[in-house]
């Protein structure tokens, strides 16, 4: 927690106005998320569901605060994130998509959805493949009530800078012939060419935060 304050101020001067930031949490404690709200962060983002659960309920007293999911979703835990998360970043099949739909339906909850897109291969990540996406697009796009807000990525380890700027910009232009306007897009190690490539939305745990604490 030591360090957040400075940390954060730092990334605040850094970021350009409309480049929003997700505060990943995951693994971190809930007095650690209690201590960023009280520094005017709002937008949560954890990868399991259980681990979440946990610091939702002990930071209950907080009030709402804006949690996005953003972890392999398995569909046995489509209902449980769909109650305790506002917004899935990490929706990466149709399968997965209808899913969410049918359950959000049922719970009368309409959550933002990212759709995470693999643009290069990477057998440790999650995501759509980007003619595959193109295909299911118009699917996708209808399932309401989920509401489907942008694009989210992750680059690959091991990419140097320039593979990453062009990786996230193939992004970008993919959103853009979609239609969405988000790009979920840059974490701690290559943020700012996320942001290069318009990124609106940058996820960071260890540059807020230090390093992952349980
Ligand atoms: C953990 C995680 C992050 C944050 O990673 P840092 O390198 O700590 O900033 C961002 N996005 C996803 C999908 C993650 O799983």
């Amino acid at each position: 927690m030591e360090g957040l304050p400075a940390r954060l101020e730092q990334l605040r001067a850094a970021l350009p106005a409309g480049v929003k930031l997700l505060a990943v949490s995951k693994g971190q404690p809930a007095e650690v998320i209690r201590a960023a709200v009280a520094l005017g962060l709002a937008s949560f983002g954890e990868s399991r569901l259980q681990e979440a659960e946990a610091k939702q309920r002990a930071l209950a007293d907080l009030g709402p605060l804006d949690w996005h999911f953003i972890g392999r979703l398995q569909a046995n835990k489509a209902r449980g994130v769909l109650r305790q998360f506002g917004t899935i970043q990490s929706v990466d099949s149709l399968e997965l998509a209808q899913r969410l739909g049918r359950i959000a339906a049922e719970e009368g909850l309409s959550p933002a959805v990212f759709l995470q897109v693999k643009l290069r291969p990477d057998p440790a990540k999650g995501g759509f493949d980007p003619e595959t996406l193109r295909r299911q697009w118009p699917e996708l796009a209808l399932l309401a009530p989920l509401r489907p807000m942008g694009l989210m990525t992750l680059a690959p380890l091991g990419l140097e800078r320039g593979g990453r700027l062009a990786l996230f910009q193939d992004c970008a232009a993919l959103a853009m012939e979609l239609g969405l306007k988000e790009l979920s897009m840059g974490m701690s190690g290559d943020w700012p060419e996320a942001v290069e490539a318009g990124s609106t939305w940058v996820r960071l745990g260890g540059a807020l935060f230090g390093s992952r604490q349980v």
